[in-house]
């Protein structure tokens, strides 16, 4: 066996029983930090738990590492950039602790219905206090699911055991995998106004940071429940505190906090929450199956094969980067306001290359660039060059790339489409010098993508850009660059201004209640 696998932190045996015979597997489970820099040099693959840091030091003093390998989620314990710059694969096993977690989330919904925490503490106190814990059941109640990913399709499946019924809120997920699931998927303010229990499985973005406050409590039924096993920070706990000892909401399941651990929060006085010590992913099994899990992986590796929990992004050669690096910066622009524009579930991506690019074999790379663009501010997993094109496969994203040798009088063009169900949105970009974006919607533009954009879609009709610029100067916001474009005189007419401010919220809403404006939509760049 010419590959050697070390492995640094205890695993479930029946990972290591995967590797031999594929491998010659040394475990030291104790190896300190001086041992570890001494013997990698001679190791193909490491396997760790969170004990072992692979740093920067550890990589660079190992020529032979092809693979980091992490028996669970988080990959805070290794330098992927360090990896990444090495060329050396990290990979989790994140799908290792989905079953676990929603075990856990379904034992909070039980431990709330039938009050099972306090009343266990008042019978070991010596009392019997039957009439105080009176329940109610969880069968033909209304689960809602925030985010229905890996953990949350995992809740749906056993909350229809208990006789629930389900409604979903993930604007990301295809009316397929809906359909799939068997989920009936509504706006976020349906689900709260709807739910009986309220369960959060989204990451923690920008997007979910405190996606649930006052407002959001004052929209939930009174005899309402609340579970996050996802991300502190996703509820604010202040107005959870408010809502629960206002008895606003009937009770809230906790396993993760916006401060951990949760010393001196006013939530750990109430009697009408149930708290666990972000243990939702904890058991032998989820270690098991994240032993396993890597260390197929590892054997996959090893065989010429892919494997599809990578996490970082591979080492281009230095010829296939230097044809496509100057069209990064114009892939990444392209799909960042593809994101930004889009609306309801994305389903389709279909990317044409055309000019000389047609005639690069490696384009790929390109379409993978994009996916990560596109995904990644959604996703809970990172998105990268090598894992994005299964993500989205997986999310039931149809990707098609096409290639076509006329591109419009450039040397090279890339069109982008998205379609989603809401709306579709077309690009087309050129590098010249610099990216530049020269169609919208099938209409011509001649567009820097940078900085802060607001795309008005309008009648071609006089006064309209002056309404349009006297808005924007109302709301204090300066205009730095203005473009339009139209089909046809007296159409319809796209106008793309770069502004100095960020742009508000109400001077979006304000702009389409003008007259001939028929949307507007701002865009970071
Ligand atoms: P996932 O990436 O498989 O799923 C996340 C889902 O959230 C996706 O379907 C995505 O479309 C959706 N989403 C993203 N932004 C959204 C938004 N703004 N509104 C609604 N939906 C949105 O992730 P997962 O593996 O299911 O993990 C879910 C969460 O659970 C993550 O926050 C993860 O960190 C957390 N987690 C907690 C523990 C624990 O110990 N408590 C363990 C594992 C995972």
């Amino acid at each position: 066996m010419d590959k050697k696998v070390l492995i640094a932190d205890q695993i479930n045996e029946k990972g290591i029983d995967e590797l031999s015979g594929i491998a010659e597997v040394v475990s030291n489970f104790t190896i300190t930090k001086e041992e570890l820099l001494d013997v990698i040099k001679d190791f193909d693959a490491i396997i760790v738990r969170s004990r072992t840091k692979v740093t920067r030091e550890v990589i660079e003093a190992s020529p032979k590492l092809k693979i980091i390998a992490r028996a669970g989620v988080g990959v805070d314990n290794v330098d992927v950039q360090a990896a990444t710059e090495r060329g050396v694969m990290v990979i989790n096993a994140p799908e290792s602790t989905s079953i676990t977690v929603a075990e856990h989330t379904m034992g909070l919904m039980l431990a709330l219905s039938r009050k099972i925490a306090i009343a266990d503490s008042s019978v070991k106190q010596g009392k019997w206090e039957k009439s105080r814990f009176m329940g109610i059941e969880l069968n033909g109640k209304t689960l809602g699911v925030i985010g229905m990913g890996r953990i949350g399709s995992q809740v749906v499946t056993r909350s229809k055991a208990f006789g629930m019924s389900t409604i979903v809120y993930d604007p990301y997920i295809t009316k397929k995998t809906a359909l799939e699931l068997g989920v009936t998927v509504v706006d976020l303010e349906t689900l709260i106004k709807k739910s009986d229990v309220m369960t959060i499985h989204v990451p923690l973005t920008n997007e979910t940071k405190h996606l649930i406050s006052k407002e959001q409590f004052e929209m939930m039924k009174e005899n309402a429940f609340i579970i996050n096993c996802a991300r502190g920070g996703i509820i604010n706990e202040d107005d959870l505190f408010e809502a629960l000892s206002t008895n606003k909401i009937r009770g809230a399941g906790l396993d993760v906090f916006e401060n951990e651990p949760p010393k001196d929060s006013p939530l750990l006085g109430l009697d009408n929450i149930v708290l666990t010590p972000h243990i939702a992913a904890s058991t032998s099994e989820a270690q098991r199956d994240a032993a396993i899990i890597v260390a197929n992986e590892i054997k996959k590796v090893f065989k010429g094969q892919s494997p599809k929990n990578v996490i970082n992004m591979p080492v281009l050669d230095t010829e296939t980067l230097s044809i496509i690096k100057p069209y990064f910066e114009l892939i990444e622009k392209i799909g960042r306001f593809m994101i930004q524009t889009a609306k309801g579930n994305i389903n389709e991506l279909n990317i044409t290359y055309c000019g000389e690019l047609s005639e690069f074999p490696k384009n790929d790379i390109l379409t993978r660039m994009i996916l990560q663009e596109v995904l990644n501010p959604i996703l809970n997993e990172p998105v990268n060059l090598v894992n994005a094109t299964s993500v989205a496969e997986n999310r039931g994203i149809i990707v098609t790339e096409g290639k076509r040798c006329d591109a419009k009088g450039f040397k090279s063009l890339i069109k982008v489409e998205m379609k989603s169900d809401e709306n579709d949105v077309s690009l087309e970009g050129i590098f010249a010098q610099k990216p530049k974006i020269v169609m919208i919607n099938g209409y011509p533009v001649d567009v820097e993508p940078e900085g802060t954009m607001l795309i008005c879609k309008y009648k071609d009709k006089p006064g309209t850009i002056g309404a349009i610029g006297t808005k924007i100067g109302e709301h204090g916001i300066n205009i730095a660059k203005m473009q339009v474009g139209r089909k046809e005189l007296g159409g319809e007419a796209v106008m793309v201004l770069k502004v100095d401010q960020h742009v508000p919220k109400i001077l979006i809403s304000d702009i389409k209640k003008l007259e001939d404006v028929h949307d507007a939509v701002a865009v970071n760049l």
